[in-house]
């Protein structure tokens, strides 16, 4: 209501939150699952990546709830940008090192090329899976783009059908970012389930930076989900795994491919896709926090800027929609990205056509599918 009446918009908006979870996001709701599943089958240690830091403090908690050794790749940028998503992991007994780290064959064949690495989520995954692969009681689990995950996400979209239903409420648009997709496609499947069913008919709009466009610039092609080509090929949106995309804030969308369940689903013409640069979602997220009161953390900031400008298009053209969006995590780690806001020092980061046709280069198979 309060975004509402800042924006002076007939738009209904409502959001989604998935910060309430102990580790402030909606990476909880796969990361229990995935655990529990493991300590059935008597598994000892899980390893896996993180980016922003969201996904390994989710298994860092899930793995102190069921007894699990936790050990996690964090990518350096974050490593150095979220020093407190780091004790976080530690508070809850997980192992945490900078990516690329030293420790496997795949950090040092990066380290060996650029000893500053910022590192990327492809990187870190080649790190924890070669960990995985080469212990037998060691397994990886992976927070996002794969199958199993987008469906442990769908619970974030069944509960949100019962809540609009409460409101009497129709969605006309929603909206979610993308990094690998699975807060996105936890919230939007089940929608795309009643809209095929002729139940509604909402707009569907995935929000992704402009710095790692992989819906929108990117090729649909089999590809490796990771830089060293360690996981099985993906039949995916992506901007080829040895991107390295600049580093924007929101970590946890700097991944160079898009889940094969969204990427199907684009391809169908079920959703569509816009991009949005940096300042344009922090001006976003310091709108939301100063009217509804809670901080964003970057990733969601891009599906508030994209609200916001569906928000003001209702303004201009006198429309009552209403619009929902996946507030999918809290900021309160992500303040020093606050901070250079602020200040006036955050800039937006380019997206180098260049660099991603040498990164598509390397593709295995580089069919335009
Ligand atoms: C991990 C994460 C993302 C990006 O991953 P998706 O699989 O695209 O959801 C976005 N926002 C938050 C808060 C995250 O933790």
């Amino acid at each position: 209501k309060r975004l509402e009446k800042l924006l002076n918009t007939p738009a209904r908006i409502y959001y989604k939150y998935e910060g309430v979870s102990p580790a402030g996001s909606h990476k909880a709701n796969t990361a229990v699952p995935q655990v529990w599943y493991n300590a059935q089958q008597g598994v000892k240690n899980v390893v896996t990546e993180t980016g922003a830091g969201q996904w390994g403090s989710s298994l860092a908690f899930a793995c102190a709830l069921f007894g699990l050794n936790c050990e996690v790749w964090q990518v350096r940028t974050s490593y150095d940008q979220k020093p407190y998503r780091k004790l976080m992991m530690e508070t809850w007994g997980a192992k945490v090192h900078p990516s690329p780290s030293g420790l496997t064959k795949s950090g040092q064949r990066v380290l060996e090329k650029d000893p500053s690495s910022p590192g990327s989520l492809g990187i870190a995954i080649s790190e924890a899976v070669e960990i995985a692969a080469a212990n037998a009681d060691t397994k990886y689990c992976l927070g996002s783009v794969l199958n199993h995950v987008l469906l442990h996400q769908t619970v974030i979209g069944e509960e949100c059908i019962k809540q609009l239903e409460a409101f009497g409420e129709t969605p006309d648009v929603i909206i979610g970012c993308t990094g690998g997709g699975s807060n996105f496609a936890g919230l939007v499947f089940p929608f795309i389930r009643e809209k095929l069913s002729g139940k509604i008919d909402p707009v569907i709009r995935a929000v992704e930076p402009e710095a790692c466009p992989s819906l929108t610039k990117g090729v649909y092609a089999y590809d490796y989900g990771d830089t060293a080509g360690m996981t099985p090929l993906m039949k995916m949106h992506t901007l080829g795994h040895d991107f390295v995309p600049d580093p924007i804030h929101a970590g946890g969308l700097r991944y160079h491919g898009m889940s094969p369940l969204v990427s199907h689903v684009y391809e169908l013409g079920f959703m569509e896709v816009t991009s949005m640069p940096q300042t344009e979602c922090f001006e976003g997220a310091i709108k939301f926090a100063r009217s509804e009161g809670l901080i964003a953390a970057p990733e969601p900031a891009h599906a508030i800027a994209a609200t916001i400008r569906e928000a003001l298009h209702c303004r201009d053209t006198g429309e009552s929609k209403v619009i929902v969006m996946a507030m999918c995590g809290h900021g309160h780690f992500d303040l020093t990205s606050y901070e250079k806001y602020l200040q006036g020092s955050l800039v937006d980061l380019s997206f180098s056509e260049d660099k991603m046709q040498a990164s598509l280069a390397s593709i295995p198979r580089p069919v335009l599918l």
